[in-house]
Order: structure tokens, then C-alpha cells, then sequence
């Protein structure tokens, strides 16, 4: 669908220096959009380094054939994601 990240899993990207498993982090976000707002909160929660660790040093950009906004993305991702999964912080 056109709204999704068309993100083909071809990890090209990795490795992140902060180790985010990009392409998963991705496949989970397309999973949101797509409507399963809970399960993919959930896996979300489960990612051992998520998009918040990014540090935006644009080396994955570099390397992706779908030439993909990732360090944007992470930080669009970080902040929808951690609201599905109740993450964020009350203000
Ligand atoms: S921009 Fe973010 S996701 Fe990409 S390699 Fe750097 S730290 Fe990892
Ligand atoms: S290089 Fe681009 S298309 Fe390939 S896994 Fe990484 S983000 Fe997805």
C-alpha cells in the first residue's frame, strides 16, 4: 500500500552502529499502519534497540537501494510507536 515504508528487508543498511535492526523496525511500523495498532506496539516494546537509540548519522541512507529518509523515519517511528505501545512518558 502506498502509505507503507517500502522497506524490502534487504538489510543493505546494516549494520547500525547503535545496532537497530532497521529493516524490523520497519516491517513493524508497516504492521501499525496497516492497522494492527497493538500487536506491533507490542512488538515494538520487544526490539532491544529502538528508533529512539538512533543517533542520526545517515550511514544506512547511504547504503539503501529504495533510497529511504531512514534517520527521519526512526525519529516519525519513535514517537508514533512509543505511543502505541503506552511508552511515552506523561508530560
Ligand atoms: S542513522 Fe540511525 S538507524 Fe541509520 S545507521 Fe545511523 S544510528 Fe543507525
Ligand atoms: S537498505 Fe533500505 S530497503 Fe534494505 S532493509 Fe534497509 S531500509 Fe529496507
Amino acid at each position: 500500500m502506498d502509505y507503507m515504508i517500502k522497506c524490502t528487508g534487504c538489510g543493505n543498511c546494516l549494520p547500525c552502529p547503535v545496532e537497530i535492526r532497521i529493516p524490523e523496525v520497519f516491517r513493524i511500523y508497516n504492521q501499525y499502519l496497516d492497522g494492527c495498532i497493538g500487536k506491533a506496539g507490542n512488538a515494538y516494546t520487544c526490539l532491544e534497540h529502538p528508533a529512539s537509540e538512533c543517533l542520526r548519522c545517515g550511514r544506512c541512507e547511504k547504503l539503501c537501494p529504495e533510497h529511504i529518509g531512514i534517520s527521519a523515519m526512526m525519529l516519525e517511528i519513535q514517537e508514533e510507536m512509543e505511543e502505541a505501545s503506552g511508552e511515552r512518558e506523561e508530560t
